[in-house]
């Protein structure tokens, strides 16, 4: 059906597009059809698809429509809003923007009590980080803003983004400090948008929160609307300084299938690495946190340890915990022998039971991509660059022949992995990063992360 053209009605949705957010102006605004303008009688009659779409027009966007027709033709006009089906919309559909109250974040649940500065040991590779965390802390939303926290698995990420949260808290009681990882945020809102709360959810992130702390940023690399989503409460926080501290595991520069616009705000304020410990520092986290705990550690077995574990701070817990429980069931001191079992346990340990669903999690976790799409017959260049790389590293580190490889992704042919396996090796060299992702994937394989 045709409708005759409004040009009062074109001016007013053209205006609105500055006022109102893309989301809401496209999946809102965009569905409007003006039946009739009366610019005599000062009247506007729209209709949109449905009744939970005409409710929620007239509780949030009617009146910043007739603000707008009153500024281009200075009167007062009336908007009718009609729709196909006069079914009654159940009250707790919808909620308007007056009436919306978002849960107030419990700082105290969701940080972890003992990732605290104090308990954070600095050395040379993670100094600059560290600072930086503090800093931020001491001074919210001045600074560093964003502050964008990187490295590695198991470097102690998580651990400065709680700290940052404790200290804030610390200072100022009041403030509000709002942790979630990025995943958390991505089923938060795709839930707000089933249930219509999306009104909430910005009220929860955008006017209820001092202080944002995102932990594995990446993990939002390919959705779209969550970017879309992140990209508005990010300008909205920072434009009210409020501060917002991100971690990732790589670079934002790195981070794929992120919406150009994203990207450079991740890396408008300070950008800080965090490498993995040297030997020292190795040492003296493992001193630490045993004395923290009451086991007595001999210097040679902290050093043995620490010379065998290198990348991952995670690790090294746990092979103190596991020194730990030997030492408790066998009623027996922590000594080098007891040590070089349980690292040799380890190191066996990493050799052989590297699985096909452990290969395929790493490589979509490290991608950003979902597991059934590795599987599945999509074509695009951002899935078929993951889907190869994990056929050539389950080739390289299972015992699975070709045929079973190919069953293993959606029964493809084993000539189709014979080629994964060649085209990885020829795309290492021309896409940039890649080597390196490919290399730490192999690292994180090889100790179980
Ligand atoms: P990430 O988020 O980078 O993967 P986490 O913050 O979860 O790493 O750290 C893994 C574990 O190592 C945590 O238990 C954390 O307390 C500990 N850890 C990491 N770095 C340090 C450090 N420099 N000093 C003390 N503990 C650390
Ligand atoms: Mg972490």
């Amino acid at each position: 059906m045709n409708t005759p053209p409004h040009p009062l009605w074109d001016q007013t949705i053209e205006a609105l597009q500055d006022s109102i957010e893309p989301y809401d102006f496209r999946h809102w605004i965009r569905p409007i059809r003006c039946d009739e303008v009366n610019e005599d009688s000062h009247q506007v009659v729209l209709s949109v698809p449905d009744a939970l779409h005409e409710k929620w027009l007239q509780e949030n966007f009617v009146g910043e429509i007739r603000k707008v027709l009153r500024s281009i033709t200075c009167e007062d006009f009336s908007v009718r809003v009609n729709s196909p089906d006069d079914d009654e919309v159940p009250a707790s559909a919808i909620k308007t923007r007056q009436t919306v109250k978002a849960a107030n974040w419990n700082p105290r649940v969701d940080l972890i009590d003992r990732y605290q500065f104090d308990a954070f040991i600095d050395g040379p590779t993670n100094r600059f980080a560290l600072t930086a965390a503090r800093a931020v802390a001491d001074h919210p939303g001045t600074r560093y803003n964003p502050l964008f926290l990187y490295g590695g698995v198991g470097l102690g990420k998580t651990h400065l983004l709680h700290a940052i949260g404790h200290e804030v808290l610390k200072q100022r009681p009041d403030a509000r400090v709002a942790y979630v990882t990025s995943e958390a945020f991505v089923n938060e809102l795709i839930d707000a948008i089933r249930t219509h709360k999306m009104q909430q959810f910005r009220v929860k992130y955008r006017d209820n929160c001092d202080v944002l702390l995102v932990d594995d940023i990446q993990f939002i690399a390919g959705k779209d609307r969550t970017q879309e989503e992140f990209f508005h409460l990010f300008n909205a926080l920072h434009s009210s300084h409020k501060q917002i501290v991100m971690t990732s595991d790589k670079v934002p520069q790195s981070i794929p299938d992120m919406e150009d616009r994203l990207r450079s705000r991740l890396q408008w304020g300070l950008i800080a690495n965090i490498n993995p410990p040297s030997f020292e520092t190795r040492v003296a986290i493992l001193k630490r946190k045993s004395e923290s705990e009451g086991t007595a550690l001999p210097d040679d077995v902290a050093m043995l340890v620490a010379r065998h574990v290198r990348h991952n701070v995670r690790e090294l817990e746990g092979v103190l915990m596991r020194l730990q429980a030997c030492s408790g069931i066998f009623n027996r001191p922590i000594d080098i022998e007891m040590t070089e079992e349980i690292l040799s346990d380890l190191v066996q340990e990493s050799l052989h039971h590297v699985s096909v669903d452990h290969i395929m999690n790493a490589v979509a976790q490290e991608f950003g991509v979902a597991i059934g799409d590795l599987k599945g017959p999509r074509r695009q260049r951002a899935i078929t660059i993951p889907r190869q790389v994990a056929m050539s590293l389950i080739r390289d580190l299972t015992h699975e022949s070709l045929p079973q490889i190919g069953q293993c992704f959606g029964g493809r042919d084993h000539t189709t992995v014979i080629n994964a396996v060649r085209r990885v090796e020829d795309l290492k060299g021309a896409v940039p990063g890649l080597a390196e992702r490919i290399a730490r994937l192999r690292a994180r394989l090889a100790t179980h992360q």
